[in-house]
């Protein structure tokens, strides 16, 4: 304890209470506890002046300013204080003044006199109040009894007769203020209370004004119970708590109904979904179905299109060649009929097969570089018999220097076709003509196909019409067959080109159908296309090739396109020009244009393959006219390949690929076989003849060392560097290099024989020492001469 000891009471209980300058112990000796109170406690002073019983049990300790007493409850005391601020005027106690009167009134002495205390009024005056609930403020606004708050009365009666109260979601910021209706002494007044629903602890308070307050903020939807008791300066809690019932509203999208809206919704909508899922499947399987069955029509539609063209060509030829055959006049016109009939017929079946493939696989453009004139030439040419046959004249007035282009072969030559026919369909007499020219429309060049004639012409409403689908003028004469398709097709494929068709008539003149086709159209690139660029930008192939075309676009556009997969592209503009610079340069490959002025490409190939110098070089032929008889002419002046205008880059690539590969197989295979024949190697007869002549040169000289390559050049009477160059191309080998292949080729051929030892034949071939004969050997055949196998 360490303070000085000033009053020592044993009570009845057997405690000890011991007074001391600062505060009082209690010492249970029995359980060995000691308590102390002090300030802290709830006592006036801590100087204890005196301590004693009353016949209560109740401890009275006299401080140096207030009186206190002690009122055990259980194990601890509740502490009643008595002072200035209520009953007391002087409470400065002296010490050890208390003492006993009679009937168990109590004394204590203070300065001034001494106080008598009856501990059995103390008892009865103590308070026993209960808590009311005074006022509530919710989001910071007084609620007023019987007031309307937005719309509706939170408190119809006075907050103290009031048990449940009734807020919405967002009135969840709460004060509620409750009084102990202590007015005696307020300042003594104690609350503890607590809010179930929100927790089970109670919150102690002693407010200076003595009214109690309880703040929540936040509260959630729910239910929640206000429990408050209040105590006076006795400490006795209130037997029983004031209570309020606070019910916080779930926000409407929270209530019960609201989730069971949702609840619904979500059924509804998984109903839906699955509802809708099959519908899906079922409108599927039906458009399925629905496609087979059209696939199938569709399918017996061009399987018997394709029968009636068979059929149809059957006619068709044998009454061509009967109508060559037949001299009678009347059996000629019959037969010139059903021809007409029949080819019209053949027309049409195709026209439907062509719709046809266009609706199933949609069109797509294959754009391939070439000549636009020489193309509708071509086309032209085709009318040439019909014109004549209907004694209506076909004419082509062509206003450009050539047009160079990319455009779909297939589909051009279908517009071109389907506009011609119908204009020699349509035409009884007169002409039928084609313009060519090229013209700016919105600062772009189109290349302008007018195809003209005089013949019965379109009326002005049916000019609106023509393109439709399926559209045919009702008044045309009956004898001409159709079905509507055809300009539809056209317009279509036009379209595809990015182009413009249109129409100029007049009733009983004459049409002219004006077709406009951007000339810089552009493939885009393909993958396979992309990979021979990128390819050709890393490693250009070593070798030389010779473009001969008149046109300079599309010289230009060949010389660039080439330039990316060959090393050395040359160029030449006509055939004359083409023929010395590929004797002077000696391409590996001669791609040309067949139709050149001042000399053919067919020339040019035949010039070429008749020289000596040129006669390996690999010739491309190019034309637009891609006839039977124009092929063989081609091939007959000994073209390695004929190809038609206008082409896919690819192909001709591909084919000079082809070209280049085969000779250099050509070449590997001679140097490893041990075979002389020389026609593996030589395409044209001239070469074949020189290569044998060399052959028979060296083995006739084949042991005399002094046998040099300018004699030899001299014996086949060329200079030492065309020799060079020819057996470089033809065989991939210098000339002594060929002439050492060709000793070597000898020597396993004797070797073969079985008559001659190793350096017999190293002699007999040549060949100055057995070492070197032996190195050359094995290099060659990739095994030494002794081993070589008879
Ligand atoms: P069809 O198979 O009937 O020829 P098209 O689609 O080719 O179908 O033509 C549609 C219609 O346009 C034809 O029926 C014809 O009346 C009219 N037509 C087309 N070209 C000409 C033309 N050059 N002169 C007069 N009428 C034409």
């Amino acid at each position: 304890m360490g303070e000085a000891c000033k009053v020592v009471l044993a009570d009845s209980r057997g405690l000890v209470w011991v007074g001391t300058l600062n505060g009082v112990y209690v010492i249970d000796s029995k359980r060995k506890t000691a308590l102390r109170y002090g300030k802290g406690q709830g006592m006036p002073n801590e100087m204890i002046q005196g301590i004693i019983e009353d016949r209560y049990g109740d401890v009275w300790v006299a401080t140096a300013n207030g009186l206190c007493r002690f009122h055990s409850s259980g194990r601890d005391f509740t502490l009643m204080v008595f002072d200035s601020q209520n009953w007391l005027n002087d409470c400065k106690f002296m010490p050890l003044t208390a003492g006993y009167a009679a009937k168990g009134k109590l004394l204590f002495g203070c300065a001034d006199g001494f106080y008598v205390v009856d501990p059995a009024s103390v008892k009865a005056t103590a308070y026993s109040g209960h808590p009311v609930f005074t006022s509530l403020v919710v989001n910071n606004q007084e609620i007023q009894a019987g007031r309307e708050y937005d719309g509706r009365v939170i408190l119809p009666r006075a907050l103290s007769h009031t048990h449940r109260v009734v807020l919405r979601h967002d009135e969840n910021f709460i004060t509620i203020q409750f009084s102990g209706l202590n007015f005696e002494l307020p300042h003594h007044t104690y609350y503890k209370y607590r809010l179930r629903g929100l927790s089970d602890l109670w919150t102690e308070e002693n407010p200076a004004d003595g009214l109690g307050k309880a703040t929540y903020t936040n509260l959630s939807p729910g239910k929640y119970e206000l429990e408050v008791y209040t105590a006076g300066f006795d400490m006795r809690w209130s037997e029983k708590p004031a209570m309020l019932t606070i019910v916080v509203e779930a926000p409407i999208w929270a209530t019960w109904w609201a989730k069971l809206a949702y609840l619904l919704l979500l059924v509804g909508a998984v109903f839906w979904a699955i509802r809708w899922k099959m519908d899906q499947k079922r409108r599927q399987m039906e458009n399925e179905k629905y496609k087979e069955l059209e696939d199938l029509k569709y399918r017996f539609f061009t399987n018997i299109s394709h029968e009636f063209r068979t059929l149809l060509t059957l006619i068709i030829t044998p009454i061509g060649s009967l109508l060559r055959r037949t001299q009678d006049e009347e059996m000629r016109n019959q037969l010139g009929a059903v021809s007409k009939n029949a080819g019209d017929l053949l027309q049409l079946v195709n026209e439907l097969l062509d719709f046809r493939k266009m609706e199933v696989n949609g069109a797509k453009l294959r754009l391939m570089g070439g000549n636009l004139n020489e193309f509708v030439e071509y086309t032209m040419h085709k009318f040439m018999p019909l014109s004549e046959q209907k004694g209506i004249a076909l004419r082509m007035e062509d206003k450009t220097k050539g047009i160079f282009m990319q455009f779909d072969r297939d589909k051009m030559g279908k517009i071109l076709v389907n506009l011609l026919s119908n204009a020699f369909k349509y035409t009884k007499s007169g002409m039928v003509g084609v313009v060519l020219e090229k013209c700016l429309i919105d600062s772009r060049w189109y290349a302008r196909i007018c195809v003209e004639d005089t013949g019965c012409g379109i009326s002005q409403e049916a000019q609106e019409h023509i393109f439709d689908r399926f559209y045919r003028v009702e008044s045309q004469e009956a004898s001409q067959i159709g079905s509507g398709i055809g300009l539809n097709m056209v317009a279509e494929y036009v379209k595809l080109h990015y182009g413009r068709i249109s129409v100029r008539s007049q009733v009983g003149k004459g049409s002219c159908f004006i077709v406009d086709i951007p000339t810089d159209l552009r493939e885009e690139h393909k993958a396979g296309d992309a990979s021979w660029h990128a390819a050709s930008e890393t490693k250009l192939i070593a070798k030389t090739i010779l473009v001969v075309e008149d046109h300079d676009d599309f010289r230009n556009f060949l010389e660039r396109e080439l330039g990316r997969v060959y090393g050395k592209v040359l160029s030449a503009e006509d055939g004359i020009k083409g023929v010395l610079l590929a004797e002077q340069e000696m391409p590996d490959v001669v791609v040309s244009d067949v139709m050149m002025p001042r000399m053919s490409g067919t020339d040019l190939c035949r010039r070429l393959k008749e020289n000596i110098k040129t006669s390996h070089v690999q010739v491309v032929l190019l034309t637009a006219w891609s006839t039977d008889e124009g092929r063989a002419e081609g091939y007959k002046a000994g073209a390695d390949a004929y190809i038609s205008k206008p082409f896919d880059m690819e192909v001709l690539l591909a084919r000079i690929g082809n070209l280049l590969e085969k000779q250099e197989k050509r070449i590997m295979d001679f140097s490893h076989s041990i075979s002389l024949e020389v026609s593996a190697i030589a395409d044209s007869s001239p070469d074949e003849e020189l290569l044998k002549t060399i052959i028979g040169l060296i083995e006739k000289n084949i042991d005399n060392t002094e046998y040099t390559i300018d004699v030899m050049a001299r014996d086949v009477l060329m200079s030492r560097m065309s020799l060079y160059r020819k057996l470089k191309a033809l065989t991939g080998q210098t000339p002594a290099d060929f002439m050492r292949t060709v000793r070597l080729k000898l020597a396993a051929q004797l070797l073969e024989s079985g008559k001659y030892n190793v350096s017999e034949v190293c002699y007999r071939t040549g060949f100055a020492s057995p070492q070197n004969f032996s190195k050359c050997f094995k290099e060659m055949f990739g095994h030494l001469p002794s081993q070589h196998k008879a």
